[in-house]
């Protein structure tokens, strides 16, 4: 196992915020994972904790993909695991559908475009999102109207608990909105001898946290026959409408997909961003009639369980924050849920900076609704 010392985490991150790792290991296969897990299970003995209690947060690695979801707010005291296990393949074919596996590492646009060109669709709608294969499963990564819970099959991971291999299916993961068993963290488990190992299905089954504890290693997918093109958005029927194409291939909604990105979001290697920082909070139909008497055009969603989905980005306007700034930090013009690093190189805006500026954005949006945004990036 290599471990390179006081590396620069500046470009493996797109908000390009500069902070330092003090010890990162490039994972280029699972088994350099096991060699990471008997490392860290001798740092378990020394402090005399068994392998089903959690050890210190700032003990735990720091599994990092491309850095698209993630702020930094200082150096890396934790061992960072930069995810680079490459691999793309067809499992097996039948009339049903595709099984297809990647590496965690694989770029995840590319992924797309990949079994695009193999005549594989169904994550087209995904297209353009920056980051892993090994991290889309991490916040359920979700566009256009489609989430990777629609396409997903299963998962391999190593425990670094345990140094076991997992292998993980749809509902182990607890897939939630922007959310899934690996965003929360694993409870303290007492030590008791008869106990389920922490691995055990039934407990990944129960919702236990693996966040910091469970590497992704490889993904499946499951892209059914026939294929079917989900256009509900309104960006994708405003494409149909001016382009006249009113049966588009999965082809031509990547494309659209792709355009309709660029000409919304900041491309982070010109300008650093995360992507929209916050969460659209969800309220009851009560809440939202109260805030509709107030704003009678609030961006807003009726979602399947009679809960309404509100636009953060709508909220975040409506304060009056498009093109402010606090520092390096401002809040992108075009698209208000998106934050955005204003300098550059050294000059970068710091990780305190986009919270602070976070912060002040949460206290105005809950002073005037009662909402309380939730950030959609991990704060490191
Ligand atoms: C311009 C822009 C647009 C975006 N648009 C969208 C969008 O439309 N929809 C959407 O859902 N997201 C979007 N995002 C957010 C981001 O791209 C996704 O969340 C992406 O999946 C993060 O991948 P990553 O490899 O960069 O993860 P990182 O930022 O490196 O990591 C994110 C989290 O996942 C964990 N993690 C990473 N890899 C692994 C692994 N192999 N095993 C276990 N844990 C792991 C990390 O520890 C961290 O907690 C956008 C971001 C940007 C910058």
């Amino acid at each position: 196992m290599l471990v390179e010392k006081n590396v620069s985490l500046q470009p493996y991150n797109t908000f390009g915020i500069v902070a330092r790792a003090h010890a990162l290991v490039r994972v280029r296969q699972p088994d350099d994972l096991l060699a990471v897990a008997e490392l860290l299970a001798a740092q378990r003995r020394q402090i005399a904790l068994s392998p089903r209690q959690r050890v210190a947060p700032e003990l735990e690695p720091l599994v990092l993909g491309g850095g698209s979801n993630i702020v930094l707010t200082g150096d890396v005291r934790k061992l960072v695991l930069k995810i680079e296990i490459p691999g793309r393949r067809l499992v097996s074919e039948d009339e049903h559908g595709y099984l297809i596996e990647a590496g965690a590492g694989e770029k995840w646009h590319d992924f797309v475009a990949w079994t695009l060109e193999q005549g594989w669709p169904g994550l087209e709608n995904l297209a353009l999102i920056p980051g892993t294969v090994g991290a889309a499963p991490v916040q359920n990564i979700g566009a256009y109207g489609v989430e990777l819970q629609d396409r997903f099959h299963s998962l391999d991971a190593i425990d670094l608990w345990t140094g076991q291999p997992l292998r993980l299916n749809a509902s182990q993961c607890a897939f939630g909105y922007r959310d899934s068993v690996f965003k929360h963290h694993p409870p303290h488990l007492p030590d008791v001898a008869g106990r389920d190992s922490p691995s055990s299905p039934t407990l990944l089954a129960a919702g236990m946290g693996l966040a910091g504890r469970a590497v992704i290693t490889r993904v499946r997918f499951w892209l059914p026959k026939p294929w079917k093109p989900v256009l509900g958005y309104a960006d994708l029927e405003r494409q149909m409408q001016t382009s006249g194409i009113h049966q588009p291939d999965a082809r031509q909604i990547f494309d659209w997909v792709v355009e309709v990105r660029q000409q919304k979001l900041p491309n982070p290697q010109e300008i650093g961003n995360a992507g929209s920082f916050f969460k659209n909070p969800t309220v009851s139909p009560e809440q939202c009639d109260d805030i509709i008497a107030r704003e009678p055009r609030i961006v807003h969603y009726p979602m399947p369980d009679g809960s309404i989905k509100l636009a953060a980005g709508w909220l975040i306007d409506a304060c009056g924050w498009k093109g402010k700034s606090m520092g390096q930090a401002g809040v992108y013009p075009r698209q208000a849920l998106v934050l955005v690093n204003l300098g550059k190189g050294e000059h970068s805006a710091t990780g305190g900076e986009v919270m602070t500026l976070a912060k002040a954005i949460q206290t105005s949006v809950y002073e005037r609704y009662g909402i309380r945004l939730e950030p959609e990036p991990v704060v490191v």
